[in-house]
């Protein structure tokens, strides 16, 4: 976008951090500093967990508080435009776990039913905007084939896992062969999703799965 447009817009709908909703200085973008200082951030080891079928996963924050409250917004709220700031945090932590260990990106699909009652995937939105940021191409490589009851609804962990096991499907096995995915979710908890997305992949003959959600429950 040209900084004329950039401008207009910005008088139009002064940007806001897409956290806190509070209104962001010249020049500032996504976040506030008071955000910035204080969110639930991960770091180092604990920003990893490495679920079954997973080389690694990786996520910025820790899904709580204002992160919490922010992704409601996106995922049931209207606010896709968040898609952008999430993503830059999400790129960051990619570089800080595994830069450069990934061939392409894909992501966690909803189910077709699923995905018309809402009108749009919250996880590609994620993955199309990190891909660019990432320079990669974003392809949707899984479909899921189970209409499964949504996993934030299922407290026990074995549940989780039964609920996710079979769910996901790859029907262009050639796309995947060889290459190393980069699987973007919104949020993981027990890593049950991304686990059963991985294993999907690996058995369509991926070389290398790794995982990065914006926020981590657990
Ligand atoms: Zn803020």
């Amino acid at each position: 976008m040209n900084r004329l447009w950039t401008g207009v817009l910005d008088l139009l709908f002064p940007p806001k951090c897409v956290f806190c909703g509070q209104l962001l200085e010249d020049g500032a973008r996504d976040l506030c500093p008071a955000c910035c200082r204080a969110l639930p951030w991960l770091t180092g080891a604990q920003a990893e967990q490495a679920p079954e079928w997973l080389d690694l996963a990786a996520s910025p924050l820790r899904y709580e508080g204002r992160v919490r409250d922010s992704f409601h917004r996106y995922k049931f709220g209207g606010m896709q435009s968040y898609a952008g700031a999430y993503a830059a945090l999400m790129a960051r932590c990619v570089e800080e776990h595994f830069p450069g260990r990934y061939d392409l990106i894909t992501w966690a699909p909803l189910s077709r039913r699923r995905r018309r009652e809402r009108g749009y995937d919250q996880a590609e939105l994620l993955a199309r905007a990190l891909a660019k940021r990432l320079g990669v191409p974003a392809e949707l490589l899984l479909a899921k084939v189970r209409h499964t009851p949504a996993q934030s609804g299922l407290e026990d962990d074995r549940k989780r896992m039964e609920n996710a096991r079979d769910a996901y499907r790859c029907p262009h096995p050639e796309q995947v062969e060889g290459r190393r995915v980069l699987l973007v979710d919104d949020v993981i908890t027990t890593g049950a999703t991304a686990g059963a997305c991985a294993r999907t992949l690996r058995q369509a003959g991926a070389k290398a799965v790794f995982c990065v959600t914006l926020a981590r429950a657990r």
